[in-house]
């Protein structure tokens, strides 16, 4: 029997040992699902030396051969401890996926190159035109050869600025019904023909961008399963996206957070925050929710670790999850009040060093709010998950 006090101390150890102060830092700092991409990178890498930067992979591509609990602890100790979250497109999504529809030759090449960060990769599903409605995507690939020429655009493409290859949805026949004719294609960004423009972020971040491709030549062993059967891989791969998130620990952390910045503004009583009725009593009913969510997760836990598969019920956690986050952070704002406003960039970077307009416990509450308006679009949308669970839960 796995002793879990034991292996949580390890996980502990090792986060006191190998978080130095910049990775806590960056840590704290982090206002949507990606960190500081430098304190990111470092990070994986510390994570990979140690052999921990993929649990959720079989032990004999690299994992770590821990049990659902034990995965689960680790996350945890790592978000209480303020660990950067790592670039994590190639470890949750592309990984499994081309562990089940890869080639041999493809695994072998890009297993490896994801867990040590020698490839970033960045997701190329969405276009302009082509979000909720994934199939009618027009970026084509024609065969030329061995090659294809891929032309046309992708765009909301995260950390596409910091990566060297891209996983695209391509159309391969126009002739057929819309998902009959996609195939799933792995890209060299460095390719000649690819261009990279930035997205700013309402926040003021660069997280997205749009990726445009002009004649670029894809050699036809990218492919990944049969040409003309991307569906079936992309939607593969999308159970991963939606059913890899714990949030219970991110609102864990978030309420922690509240509870801290509540804490230290004082009104003009002298009181906190945290001492208004009406503040209190919206804090609770979004606890409330938070405690029956972390019950549906631990039920999700329970049909994993048997084997099960969690279906509707991801689309259950992402809706509720996502909009009780926004909640928490509607929270932060009002809490820190005034201190949410001034506008200043530098402070979220773990290497500025300079003044701050406001105290500590303010600097992240905007940014947050601003920023994770985007997680019920994300991953599939709030109406298009609602849609799922109306269709297979409530059976309407
Ligand atoms: C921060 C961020 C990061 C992202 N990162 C990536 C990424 O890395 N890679 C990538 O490929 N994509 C990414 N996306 C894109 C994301 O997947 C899409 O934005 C999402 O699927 C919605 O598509 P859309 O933006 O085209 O909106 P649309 O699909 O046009 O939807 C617009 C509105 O209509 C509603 N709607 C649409 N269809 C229906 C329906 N059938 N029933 C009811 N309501 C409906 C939607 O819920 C939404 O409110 C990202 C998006 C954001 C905001």
């Amino acid at each position: 029997m796995t002793d879990y006090k034991l292996f949580r101390q390890g996980v502990r150890d090792f986060l006191a040992l190998e978080l130095s102060p910049e990775l806590v830092r960056a840590g704290e700092l982090t206002t949507s699902v990606f960190s500081d991409f430098e304190a990111a990178l470092k990070w994986h890498k510390i994570l990979h030396n140690k052999g921990w930067v993929a649990p959720e992979w079989p032990k004999e591509y690299g994992g770590t051969g821990w049990d659902i609990n034990q995965r689960y602890i680790f996350q945890e100790e790592c978000k209480l401890a303020n660990a950067p979250s790592i670039v994590m497109m190639a470890i949750q999504m592309l990984g499994p996926m081309l562990m089940h529809y890869g080639t041999d030759e493809q695994k072998s090449f890009y297993l490896p190159r994801i867990l040590s960060a020698e490839d970033i990769w960045c997701q190329g599903y969405s276009e302009p035109g082509a979000g909720s409605d994934l199939a009618s995507l027009k970026t084509s690939a024609v065969r030329d050869g061995d090659d294809y020429v891929v032309n046309g655009t992708k765009i909301w493409t995260s950390m596409a600025r910091h990566s060297n290859r891209i996983f695209c949805l391509v159309r391969t026949n126009k002739e057929v019904k819309p998902q009959a004719g996609i195939s799933f294609l792995l890209i060299d960004l460095n390719s000649p023909g690819i261009t990279v423009t930035d997205i700013v972020s309402l926040d003021g971040q660069i997280e997205q961008c749009q990726v445009f491709f002009q004649d670029v030549r894809v050699p036809v062993a990218n492919v990944v399963g049969n040409e003309n059967e991307g569906w079936s891989v992309a939607k593969y791969l999308l159970e991963f996206e939606r059913g890899g998130h714990n949030f219970t620990i991110d609102i864990k952390k978030q309420l922690a957070k509240l509870r801290c910045q509540a804490q230290s503004v004082k009104a003009r009583n002298g009181k906190s925050k945290l001492q208004d009725p009406v503040f209190r009593h919206r804090l609770a009913e979004a606890e409330i929710e938070a405690m029956a969510l972390e019950q549906t997760e631990l039920r999700i836990k329970g049909t994993l670790s048997s084997g099960g598969n969690p279906g509707a019920l991801s689309s259950l956690v992402k809706c509720a999850g996502t909009e009780l986050g926004q909640r928490f952070n509607a929270l932060s704002v009002d809490a820190v009040g005034q201190a949410a406003t001034p506008y200043h960039p530098d402070s979220l970077n773990p290497r500025y060093a300079g003044k701050t307009p406001a105290p500590g416990y303010a600097l992240t509450a905007m940014a947050e709010y601003i920023n994770n308006r985007a997680a019920t679009i994300y991953g599939g949308t709030a109406e298009i998950q609602r849609a799922i669970i109306a269709k297979q839960i409530l059976k309407l």
